[in-house]
């Protein structure tokens, strides 16, 4: 019996094992699409940039299981597909679920237009580790809190990951098809900073095996997890979150791969459910999003949407250059516009400056990270953002406020990490230098003692600050 011929829809998938999307369109004659959409636009440049990088590979695979290649293409899916579906005499669509707000809205777009002429989108799963539908509450609502919401999710366990790669990927014939934008000279991020020589030269490896191996290795060392997973000075954590925020690899196979390793090496057992503690927290977020779809514009607590936050102001520019004069803040900011990464606790400790001290709007800090970021991911972005300004659902309390040199003393000992980036003649300062436009160049940073007075200072105006919110 000869299958059915389907297009594969490709987003946020660029994996050939564990993709049910993709498995599902190979079990006959397929095509692969890539669209170049006002969705896509919208995101930050580092993230496009980063997702080119993740196209390549994807592409390079398919073609070595004789594909003809992912066909990329400038325009709305609900537009195109319709055609490419005619074109090929395909009766459905597959594709990944990645349930953003924004993508929730195409599917709705695409769905209608293929109904209209008898074709159908059938969404798959294998961005999270399970259904978010299974993990409620006894009273069957959405978990707000993260320890219980993380004790279910261990309880039911993370869904298998579904079949590796499929052998053969056979290309369908169609004579209407349209040519593929080239690969070759595509820029998907031409709007990027002065810096993007300076990404390509910082990048990690992209694609499916470099995940593969990077979560191999890691597991190797993950015994030192929990106790190093906050320094930045040291490489201890998996630096996978841009192969998940773009589907390289998928959160189910990392669970499968690491709860095996997690039996077979007790000596990194607690490293390894420490790590896979992480992953809960990317599944909540995830969860959280669906749950609050505005997560990324407003404050899940309502009575936040008062909140007295500055708006754009010279501080938050400051910020941005990274010249507020703290050097863990400022160190780390630097850190993400060379690499397009920043380390966890940095990112805390950074987005509690902008938020606390500074009293500066979160959406601002979000916006900002959203451009660089090259692991950007709506859901982890805005729960963490919200997390650290106070107004998310199991949040830091606004009142605890991080003392960044206390925090530098405690994760960077030496001094080692904010050297790399500020130390004068380091690689990373001159990297950092050489993103620069020209309005940014040559603005020093102020001096340390001014840094130092003005974490005092901010620290009281943001106690001022709430508790006259909470008066209020
Ligand atoms: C203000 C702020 C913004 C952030 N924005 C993003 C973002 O846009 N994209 C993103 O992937 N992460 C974001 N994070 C979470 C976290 O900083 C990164 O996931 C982590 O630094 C990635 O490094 P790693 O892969 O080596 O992590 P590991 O420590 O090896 O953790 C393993 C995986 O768990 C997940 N994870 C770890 N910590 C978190 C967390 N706090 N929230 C959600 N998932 C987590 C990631 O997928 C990560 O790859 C943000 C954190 C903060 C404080």
């Amino acid at each position: 019996m000869s299958m059915p011929t389907a297009i594969h829809w490709l987003t946020r998938d660029f994996r050939l094992g564990d993709n049910p999307a993709l498995a599902a369109a190979a079990r006959g004659p397929m095509r692969s699409v890539f669209f170049i959409d006002a969705q896509l636009l919208a995101q930050g440049a580092a993230s496009r940039w980063r997702l080119e990088r993740a196209l390549r590979d994807f592409d390079a695979a398919l073609r070595q299981r004789g594909d003809a290649g992912v066909t990329i293409l400038r325009g709305e899916p609900h537009e195109l597909l319709p055609r490419l579906v005619a074109a090929l005499g395909a009766a459905e669509v597959h594709q990944s679920d990645w349930p953003c707000p924004a993508m929730r809205a195409s599917q709705q777009r695409v769905d209608q237009a293929l109904r209209a002429q008898g074709a159908q989108l059938v969404l798959h799963p294998g961005h999270l580790l399970i259904h978010p539908r299974l993990l409620r509450t006894k009273g069957g609502g959405a978990y707000r809190v993260f320890t219980p919401f993380a004790r279910a999710l261990r309880g039911i366990g993370a869904d298998r990951p579904g079949a590796g790669a499929p052998p053969r990927i056979p290309t369908a014939p169609g004579a209407g098809w349209p040519q593929s934008v080239a690969l070759d000279g595509l820029d998907l991020a031409p709007d990027l900073h002065g810096g993007r020589a300076v990404l390509d030269a910082h990048a990690l490896p992209a694609g499916e095996a470099a995940a593969l191996a990077r979560l191999d290795d890691f597991l190797d060392r993950a015994s030192e997890y929990e106790a190093r997973r906050d320094r930045p000075d040291i490489d201890a954590t998996s630096g996978l979150s841009e192969a998940l925020a773009l589907g390289e690899i998928s959160p189910r196979s990392v669970w499968a791969i690491a709860e095996a390793r997690r039996r077979d090496n007790p000596a990194a057992a607690d490293g390894i459910a420490k790590f896979m503690s992480e992953l809960c927290w990317r599944e909540f977020a995830w969860h959280l999003l669906i749950e609050f779809p505005q997560m990324a514009e407003r404050a899940w607590r309502p009575e936040w949407a008062e909140f007295p936050w500055r708006g754009d102001n010279a501080d938050f520019d400051r910020w941005r250059q990274a010249r507020t004069g703290i050097a863990l803040v400022d160190a780390g900011l630097r850190e993400m516009r060379v690499t397009g990464r920043m380390h966890n606790r940095v990112r805390m400790v950074v987005a509690s400056w902008l938020t606390k001290h500074l009293l500066t709007d979160w959406r601002l800090g979000l916006a900002h990270f959203q451009d660089s970021l090259s692991d950007w991911d709506p859901a982890a972005n805005a729960m963490n953002w919200q997390w650290v300004a106070g107004c998310g659902p199991d949040a830091a309390p606004f009142f605890r406020i991080f003392n960044p040199e206390r925090q530098a003393e405690r994760f960077d000992p030496r001094g080692d990490y904010r050297r790399a980036w500020l130390g004068p003649g380091a690689a990373g300062a001159l990297a950092y230098d050489a993103t620069l436009p020209p309005d940014w160049r040559g603005k020093g940073r102020p001096p340390a003692d001014e840094g130092t007075a003005a974490i005092a200072a901010g620290r009281q105006r943001a106690l001022d600050a709430h508790a006259g919110f909470r008066d209020a």
